[in-house]
């Protein structure tokens, strides 16, 4: 269908692949976390995977994409879960990963090329005395390019906000996709228009990511007797401004009964609570948790505690991962719950779905607000009975993004201006990036998943 030997030809030095295996594997990411995108992107792989080492290569490389006119798929390290980095028109898989290295470290900010792991870039700034202001539960493998491209937020978040709340992406490099491939800086505001595009805007080269102090963490796992008391107590903790924290999470029971590790740990009909607490301020969290009628179950350094992993990787995404080891079809919806009640919200869809399935949130700060951001986990065997529950958190005020869906306005996670779609026409002529996931008309966006009755995240401020 597309003139690969020719287009492989004039790739020169450039490292590519064309056997099976390597396509298949480099064509997949972590979308088997839905349910619907097990069943919809299942088989479709790219003609190709091109890994190139430096900028010059892929400038090579995009330069021949647009001679032969064959679409190209961004790829990090493949961790997304809207199947966002799976090619829908075969074509050119162009892994991103030999692109690495910390270009600076300075005073609250980094550079980094788009390939580095949000691991390795820790590993060079926290000598320094700095760490990343948040980062998604897949820190260890996710890529600052694919986490800028892809991502929301996560560990941290909870101080600092989401990626799209202005200050914490300062700037990103792009290439066009053009005969004469175009490096662009966006800086400042324009920096978030490459946010949450999933490659289809610009292939990013480098960022230039804001930075926290340093510091050391305490995991803490809290079981509490009730609901009430555990989302009381994660909410306060959100809100305690004198207590250093990284992480509030609450669960409700049985989801402790999903999650293996957390099992001998937490007495039965328990909800909890997961943190991680600044070491400054364990003895504030000790006496804050007692005040709720909390207790500590397991608490560490980061990283030691008994669950052979550390504790944030049973928080935000992973914890959809920790709990489908036990039931596959458990998943969820995206609810943005914001209230200045944000307790009696939590509580009334609480109330209102009570039976549907455990209640998880995440607190974090979204906008400049304290949000939770949390669903009931649903068995995802009847379409229109996750269909009736979204419409249950609209009726209470909820927005909602669809985690099943593939394509940038299909989620809702990224409201799409003007100055989106000029900057998709400017970098991508062609509509080669990432066909059918963020095109310049929606109604060219690929339809290849069942819709929710979803209505996005949206921000206040602009
Ligand atoms: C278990 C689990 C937990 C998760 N937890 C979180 C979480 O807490 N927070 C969160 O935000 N996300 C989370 N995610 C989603 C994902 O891990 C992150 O968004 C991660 O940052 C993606 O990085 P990656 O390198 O794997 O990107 P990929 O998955 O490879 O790519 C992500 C998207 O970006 C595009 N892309 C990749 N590199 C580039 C580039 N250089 N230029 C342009 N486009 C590019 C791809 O085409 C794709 O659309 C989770 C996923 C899983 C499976």
């Amino acid at each position: 269908m597309y003139d690969i030997e020719n287009f492989v030809r004039d790739l020169g030095n450039v490292p590519s692949a064309t056997d099976p295996r390597t396509i298949r594997a480099k064509s997949r990411d972590a979308y088997a976390l839905s349910p619907l995108l097990r069943k919809t992107l299942q088989g479709k792989t790219a003609d190709l995977v091109v890994s190139p080492r430096t900028k010059e290569e892929l400038a090579t490389v995009l330069k021949g994409a647009a001679k032969y006119k064959i679409p190209v798929t961004a790829r990090g390290n493949g961790t997304s879960q809207y199947g966002q980095s799976v090619p829908l028109k075969g074509g050119i898989m162009l892994d991103m990963t030999a692109i690495t290295g910390v270009l600076w470290v300075k005073p609250g900010a980094v550079r980094a090329k788009a390939g580095t792991t949000l691991d390795e870039i820790e590993e060079v700034t926290k000598p320094q005395g700095w760490e990343l202001r948040f980062f998604p539960t897949t820190r260890k493998h996710a890529t600052i390019g694919g986490f800028i491209a892809g991502g929301t937020g996560g560990v941290g978040s909870i101080n600092w906000g989401v990626l799209r709340d202005r200050g914490n992406i300062r700037a990103v490099e792009v290439m066009s996709l053009e005969e004469r491939p175009r490096l662009v800086e966006l800086r400042g505001d324009d920096s978030r228009l490459i946010h949450h595009s999933y490659g289809a805007a610009g292939i990013v080269t480098e960022v230039e990511f804001a930075l926290a102090p340093a510091g050391n963490w305490q995991e803490a796992l809290v079981a509490f007797p009730t609901y009430g008391q555990a989302l009381r107590c994660g909410v306060q903790l959100a809100r305690e401004s004198g207590i250093v924290k990284k992480l509030a999470s609450v669960y409700e029971w049985p989801i402790t009964h999903y999650v293996q590790p957390f099992r001998p740990l937490v007495p039965e009909r328990s909800s909890i609570v997961i943190s991680l607490i600044g070491e400054q301020s364990v003895e504030d969290f000790r006496e804050l948790v007692a005040s709720y009628g909390g207790k500590i179950v397991s608490e560490s350094v980061e990283g030691e505690g008994p669950y052979n992993r550390p504790l944030y990787e049973f928080s935000f995404g992973h914890l959809n991962l920790q709990v489908q080891k036990t039931d596959p079809m458990l998943t969820e919806v995206e609810g943005l719950f914001r209230s200045d009640d944000l307790v009696g919200l939590i509580e009334r869809v609480h109330t209102r779905l009570n039976g549907v399935g455990p209640l998880r949130m995440e607190l974090r700060r979204w906008d400049g607000d304290l949000v939770g951001s949390g669903s009931p986990l649903i068995n995802f065997t009847d379409e229109a009975r996750v269909a009736d529950i979204v419409r249950i958190l609209q009726q209470e005020g909820v927005r909602v993004a669809n985690p099943h869906a593939s394509n940038v306005r299909g989620v809702g996670k990224k409201e799409i201006g003007e100055k989106d779609i000029a900057l998709k026409r400017s970098m991508d002529p062609a509509g080669l990036l990432n066909p059918g996931r963020f095109e310049v008309s929606s109604a060219s966006d690929a339809k290849i998943e069942k819709h929710l009755p979803t209505d996005g995240w949206v921000r206040r401020a602009s």
